[in-house]
């Protein structure tokens, strides 16, 4: 790319003003609590899930201070389901020091905001844009699918320079008047041209706002933007879930370390070998009921496949991990891994 940027900030907040979206409950407000709680929900999951867990969380957690003062089991057992939970978790560490480090008002500025536990430069520059009028520019994937497209920016982006260079262009071409209206609308723009019109593949561009400044349009090759070389290395792995039932039909729940996959949340105890768990099984005098064929589960790095192995005892024996005994029932308001919490419902045996 090369040149000066368009002028494309008052094409990007007339078209959300006639054609972007404008009825989520997220947007009828401008109270920063409401509006990060949807940022850090939105990451990594759809709009559709979200709907749900949002009302629910502001039905049970209607401020901050009403979420800081919540137990972390609480905060996971609301979470479970919408995955990376280290998000939940950093939701609930920044509750807490909104509270005792601003008096319970989320700052306006991307430089405090920032430096709160779970919020990075993207996030705090829309609840700053969105609450306070700030010109502070966003990057989600959208955004950065937008941008890219319409400036012709070919710079890999897995480089920290271009990254930069990238953030710069985006602060470049942020509204320069009436802010406190033009800044939230401008943001929710770019997001919705992400989402509804530039999308990852065959864009809309004959719906397009930007389609006259826009130079992968005009070199007809939308979908060669963004450029980012470094590619996800997948691995798999093997997990064996123990289901270890007592006399009276309760079962053995650990909690995982506060670190690693499912960190601080409710488990069936987990081996990674399968003659681990049968070595265990024959010390504790417990005795195998049912192999149950593996089931996978995603996460953004690794393929996880999980075997659930269901055993009982007469006697509680000493377990391999610290945890406690669970009534099926009552494992429904732990905050646990959605997996588990699915195998768990899958049956009792
Ligand atoms: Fe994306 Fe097409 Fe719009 Fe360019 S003109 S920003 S490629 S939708």
């Amino acid at each position: 790319m090369s040149g000066a940027l368009p002028p494309v900030a008052p094409l990007v907040v007339r078209w959300q003003a006639e054609h972007g979206r404008s009825s989520l409950p997220w947007q009828r407000t401008r109270d920063p609590y409401r509006v990060w709680l949807s940022e850090i929900m939105l990451q990594q999951t759809q709009v559709a899930t979200v709907l749900d867990y949002y009302a629910r969380f502001l039905a049970r957690f209607p401020d901050v201070h009403a979420l800081a003062a919540a137990p972390q089991d609480d905060v996971l057992a609301l979470w479970s389901g919408l995955g990376y939970y280290s998000r939940a978790r950093n939701l609930h560490r920044c509750a807490q020091q909104v509270v005792q480090v601003h008096g319970g008002r989320f700052p306006a500025t991307v430089a405090e905001l920032s430096a709160l536990p779970g919020i990075g430069r993207s996030t705090a520059g829309a609840i700053a844009a969105f609450c306070f009028g700030q010109r502070a520019p966003i990057l989600d994937a959208n955004v950065r699918r937008v941008l890219t497209r319409l400036l012709g920016f070919d710079g890999d982006l897995a480089q920290a320079a271009q990254e930069r260079a990238l953030w710069q262009h985006a602060q470049d071409l942020l509204p320069t008047q009436q802010l406190d209206d033009a800044m939230p609308r401008y943001t929710q723009g770019m997001m919705d041209l992400g989402a509804m019109v530039c999308q990852p593949r065959q864009p809309r561009c004959e719906a397009c706002p930007l389609q006259a400044h826009c130079v992968a349009r005009a070199k007809g090759t939308p979908e060669q933007y963004p450029v980012r070389t470094r590619k996800l290395v997948r691995k798999a792995q093997a997990w064996w879930l123990l289901q270890l039932q007592d006399a009276q039909g309760q079962v053995w729940l650990e909690r995982r370390p506060e670190r690693g996959i499912w960190a601080g949340l409710y488990s069936l105890p987990v081996f990674e070998e399968r003659e681990a768990l049968m070595a265990w099984l024959e010390g504790a005098q417990a005795q195998l009921q049912q192999e149950h064929p593996s089931m996978l589960h995603v996460l953004t790095h690794r393929d996880l496949y999980l075997h659930r192995v269901v055993a009982t005892v007469a006697q509680p024996p000493a377990m391999p991990v610290p945890g406690g005994w669970y009534d099926l029932a009552e494992t429904a308001a732990l905050g646990l891994a959605a997996p588990v919490r699915k195998l768990l419902q899958s049956g009792a045996a």
